[in-house]
């Protein structure tokens, strides 16, 4: 059962405090079951804690309190997360918003336990007001998860079940708590890997920001989504066939219907109609290994007409946070019904729903050491985090701050390719320039122009998705102030006016010399 969607109100409907915390301890035990008994007690003290700590209070829906930490929670004992993570989960709100201090829960509870606390308990608002606080905010939050990313999967789960509980808010804060969760939360779900909170968050917070598409989607019978859970149900049942036929051992066949977020940004892309999405409906197999994988791939593509151009091997080239599985999108001849197959092991699949979280899984067999970051993300998703937190030592006002994160941080990316056919990821309306930066500081410096697929361009040109894109430098180039106009990535940005304010230096030195030269004499 997934806990995160059902509504709390339809659990917990008594006015007493004791027999609501009863009912949801009970709810959430059984899911904490893959503890062994000494962290299922430090679980439960911190269940303790925070009941006696937020009492009687209640939230806006009316509910009391204590509901709010603890439907966080099993979204994160669904993911089978430490019981770190789960007793922080339950103390979030502490701090900020109980006379319990952080000092006060550091009597009780680990060191580890009290920073994942700390590291989501927000300002206090008599301190701060308004975007400064919140940019403030996700500043500490940054540090903190560069630490510790445990930090983000509470935030994240904090945050989902704000959003199931947003119709309570007032309606004019809305639309500003849906956005701001679509543009850094599911985002920050998307480059951690967490599809599970992306998609959530995604679908959760669409009404609120589009109710007028939300409602088409619902009216159109084509995009309504009960269409395509029908298509899929039929599939998987032919596909368990086929697959018994041909004596395939498998792991569990799943599917999932396209949900309606990530469907209306596939149909705002350039000239996009439905006929254009191939993963309406998609199935997933998990098998026991990588061989498998491939003999499936084979299968299918004999039993059903294969499209062309549409098998992605994510196994042997992964996307860049990590995701790997076999796709394919097939015709079923005898339906019409067009869908795409992802096959994968179960241990590709555990990280395509909860990315670097499983990492934290008690499911998770090669456990390495939590501590090091470096170690746990892919390179490209390590220098993202790094830059994401190198933002936050700029010198920057608050909102130049935010604007910095949000643009190059978390708009949607482009992928272009080096000769040498390497993928590089670029964020969207980046130039040329800013792909020569993001290859090497000194191709940067260097760039004179460059080739698009085959063809001259200037360096301020805006770059394509798939462009294949190559630099020509000259050893008498280097940066001009002009060029901080023809790039949006902080990371070019940086690196021209390191240069610029060294060669301004190296001038200033020049005259300085050459004016205390004749002193001297
Ligand atoms: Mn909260």
């Amino acid at each position: 059962m997934n806990f995160s969607s059902l509504n709390s109100q339809q659990i917990i409907s008594t006015d007493n405090l004791d027999l609501a915390a009863k009912q949801l301890w009970d709810i959430l035990e059984p899911k904490i079951s893959y503890l062994n008994p000494k962290d299922k007690e430090v679980v439960e003290m911190a269940f303790t804690q925070m009941v006696l700590a937020h009492g009687e209070t209640r939230r806006k829906s009316g509910e009391f309190y204590i509901i709010h930490p603890v439907f966080a929670c099993l979204t994160l004992a669904e993911m089978f997360l430490d019981k770190d993570t789960l007793a922080a989960c339950l103390m979030h709100d502490v701090p900020e918003d109980t006379s319990v201090t952080l000092k006060d829960l550091a009597k009780d509870f680990s060191s580890e336990i009290v920073f994942l606390v700390e590291g989501v308990t927000k300002l206090s608002s008599v301190k701060y007001k308004g975007e400064d606080r919140y940019a403030e905010n996700l500043r500490r939050m940054f540090v903190a998860m560069s630490k510790d990313l445990r930090v983000i999967f509470i935030k994240l789960a904090d945050r989902l079940h704000n959003l199931k509980t947003l119709e309570f808010v007032k309606p004019e804060k809305r639309q500003r708590i849906a956005l701001e969760s679509i543009e850094i939360y599911a985002h920050l779900a998307e480059r951690l890997g967490i599809s599970y909170f992306r998609g959530e968050i995604e679908d959760t917070a669409f009404p609120y920001l589009y109710p007028e598409e939300y409602q088409k989607f619902l009216n159109d019978p084509d995009l309504n989504i009960q269409k395509r859970e029908k298509e899929l149900l039929k599939m998987i049942e032919k596909t368990k066939t086929i697959l018994q036929e041909e004596k395939i051992d498998y792991k569990r066949i799943t599917g999932r219907a396209k949900r309606y977020y990530s469907l209306y940004k596939k149909l705002l892309e350039k000239n996009k109609t439905l006929e254009d999405i191939y993963d309406l409906v998609a199935l997933r197999l998990i098998v026991e290994d990588i061989p498998a994988c491939y003999h499936v791939l084979s299968i299918l593509h004999r039993r059903f007409e294969p499209l062309e151009g549409r098998i992605k091997d994510y196994i042997q080239r992964p996307k860049e946070n990590g995701y790997q599985s076999l796709h394919t999108t097939v015709k079923d001849k005898e339906t019409g019904i067009i869908l795409e197959f992802q096959i994968r092991t179960q241990e590709m699949h555990d990280y395509a729903e909860f990315g670097v979280a499983s990492h934290w899984s008690y499911k998770e067999k090669n456990k390495i050491n939590k501590k090091n970051l470096a170690q746990i993300v892919n390179p490209e998703t390590y220098k993202w985090l790094s830059e994401l937190i190198e933002l936050g030592k700029q010198d920057w006002s608050e909102q130049e701050y935010l604007q910095h994160v949000k643009l190059n941080l978390f708009q949607d990316r482009i992928f272009v390719m080096t000769p040498q056919n390497d993928p590089i990821s670029l964020p969207v309306g980046a130039t040329a320039l800013d792909f020569a930066y993001k290859i090497h500081r000194e191709v940067g410096e260097h760039a004179l122009m460059a080739k698009v697929n085959g063809e001259i361009v200037k360096l301020s040109d805006t770059l394509r998705n798939g462009d294949v894109v190559e630099i020509i430098t000259s050893k008498n180039q280097k940066p001009k102030a002009d060029w901080l106009k023809w790039i949006i990535t902080s990371q070019a940005r940086n690196q021209i006016k390191i240069f610029l304010r060294k060669e301004k230096k190296e001038q200033n030195e020049q005259e300085k010399t050459l004016l205390k030269k004749p002193k001297q004499k």
